[in-house]
């Protein structure tokens, strides 16, 4: 991360907890490394993206419905998905440091680095020339296609390692690629060793290896056990998804980067379940559709990008993940996958109980294949603090910091300030909000000057403020200041409702997908 990123992320860091978005958890006891606490403002946030998601999910899509399942689950479930056995990262720790990584993120940013290098040739090439031609220039340009030469050879090696569990494999590729600690700067790196995410507990009284149970590391499994329920209950016919959002837990090696990587996090999941041959189908549609999502919130087009996974999960046969443009760069969002009938067949041969869908139209039974589309919330709400923080110079010269959040997913939609405490301002005031507040999420506040009442709004992202003053007692009318433009504009108490109601509106975003 550059310095001014890296400062940037510290800021942003800092002002969730000052405003009371994200604390860390259990802080009186110095915290507990990756779990965070999300504070009034960021509960708030957090069920604005949430129901941004479930509405698109199962409003927009007649044959996607939603369900909640638990937590705990059977523990042949985790067996037959293969996460006992496989759910594992490829953990090496410097000795010098005392620091743990995972091997295949530091063999990843050497490729990182190559890819700019790449860029870098591009952008200069492309200056120089007129009607540049992006595709014959990498394919003739020396040193790029040296680069590339190189990106694929490291590509290939780490693959094959992960393929075949080959850990010396991977510590010898960290060693050619002359890998030096970020932190001791040395490359005195032990081996290699697989480590499995998955947090374990007993249940019931008796603490024996029977009674050994896991925390979910994905919701998608409750999907998957539940895929006959659902489709027999409610009718469902092939192509239709199932919807869910709840926590998941993984015991991340490396979990350094705020709520990017958090050891209890949570999923927004949705599993389309399709007829075999179809699936590709598929997982270009949503592909797209769910770029459209993330694009109607107006955090700049720019800041997303496909990555196509050249390593693939057990379950498989094609994945891509949406990133975002980070503080840190651009990392997963979002993940695509198309994943097969593996996870049904596996459940059926681990239950012996038949997880087949009858078709009408063909006359037969045949397990659906699996597109799944898997968002983390925590990330989701990384990428609208972070994109929407700024820090601005003001014409009079003054400075502020201010959340240009989108509207609809603004914490409180509306500051409602009386611009004196007394005169009958607060009572006209209240009443203002109570005519408010059953449509939008207001916030009232007598204490302080206006300015730096406005000030404090900006810095929790609230989109509108209203200040009921002498002239509201008269004629009813009250001003309305927009957050990003600052600007007021005087307007009738009457009108409000309307206004912010269509403004801040969750249903007018989707209207736009
Ligand atoms: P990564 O490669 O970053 O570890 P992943 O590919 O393991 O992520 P998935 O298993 O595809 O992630 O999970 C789906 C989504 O869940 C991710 O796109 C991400 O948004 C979110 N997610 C996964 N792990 C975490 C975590 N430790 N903390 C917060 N969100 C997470």
């Amino acid at each position: 991360m550059a310095n001014s990123e890296d400062n940037l992320f510290k800021n942003v860091i800092a002002h969730s907890k000052e405003y009371g978005f994200i604390f860390p958890s259990s802080e009186i006891y110095d915290g507990l490394s990756a779990v965070y606490d999300y504070g009034q403002n960021g509960a708030e946030l957090k069920n604005n993206i949430k129901e941004y998601w479930w509405k698109f999910m199962t409003m927009m899509h007649d044959n996607i419905v939603g369900i909640d399942a638990a937590i705990f689950m059977h523990p042949t479930t985790w067996k037959a998905s293969g996460h006992v056995d496989a759910f594992n990262d490829p953990m090496i720790d410097n000795k010098d440091s005392k620091k743990r990584y995972r091997a295949d993120q530091l063999i990843e940013g050497v490729i990182e680095k190559l890819e700019e290098k790449i860029e870098k040739e591009v952008e200069k090439a492309a200056k120089r020339f007129e009607n540049f031609d992006r595709a014959m220039f990498v394919s003739t340009n020396a040193r790029v296609v040296e680069y590339q030469k190189k990106i694929d050879d490291i590509n290939n090696r780490l693959k094959e390692a992960m393929a075949t569990n080959n850990m010396e494999a991977m510590k010898q590729l960290v060693v050619d690629l002359e890998i030096a600690d970020p932190i001791s700067g040395t490359k005195n790196w032990t081996d290699v060793r697989q480590f499995n995410l998955m947090f374990s507990t007993e249940m019931g009284s008796v603490a024996d290896d029977a009674n050994k149970i896991y925390l979910r590391p994905e919701t998608a499994q409750g999907i998957f056990v539940n895929f006959l329920n659902v489709q027999k209950t409610g009718r469902m016919k092939i192509p239709f998804g199932i919807a869910q959002i709840g926590k998941a837990f993984r015991n991340e090696i490396v979990a350094r980067q705020f709520i990017f990587r958090m050891r209890e996090f949570e999923q927004m999941e949705m599993q389309f379940f399709v007829k075999p041959g179809e699936e590709m189908k598929w997982y270009e549609y949503w592909k797209e559709k769910r770029l459209k999502w993330h694009q109607a919130l107006g955090l700049g087009n720019g800041n997303y990008r496909y990555h196509d996974h050249l390593n693939l999960a057990h379950y498989a046969n094609a994945a891509c993940d949406i990133q975002f443009n980070f503080p840190m760069g651009f990392r997963e969002l979002e993940g695509i996958h198309s994943r097969t009938d593996f996870d049904l067949k596996s459940h059926e041969k681990f239950s012996g109980k038949k997880l087949q869908y009858f078709d009408p139209e063909e006359n037969q039974n045949y397990i659906p294949y699996v597109v799944e589309t898997s968002v983390g919330l925590d990330r989701m709400f990384l990428s609208v603090l972070s994109s929407s923080y700024k820090e601005e110079k003001l014409e009079d010269g003054s400075e502020r910091v201010v959340l240009r959040i989108p509207a609809a997913l603004a914490p409180n939609k509306v500051a409602i300030l009386p611009l004196m405490k007394k005169d009958g301002l607060p009572e006209k005031a209240m009443e203002i909000m109570n005519s408010l507040k059953f449509d939008v999420r207001c916030f009232y506040e007598e204490k302080d000057a206006i300015g730096k009442r406005y000030r404090r709004q900006d810095a929790i992202g609230t989109p509108y403020c209203v200040t009921v003053d002498h002239q509201t007692l008269e004629d009813n009318t009250v001003t309305i200041r927009d957050r990003d433009t600052m600007k007021q504009e005087r307007v009738k108490a009457s009108e409000l409702n309307a206004k912010l109601s269509a403004a801040c509106s969750i249903n007018n975003l989707l209207k736009q997908i």
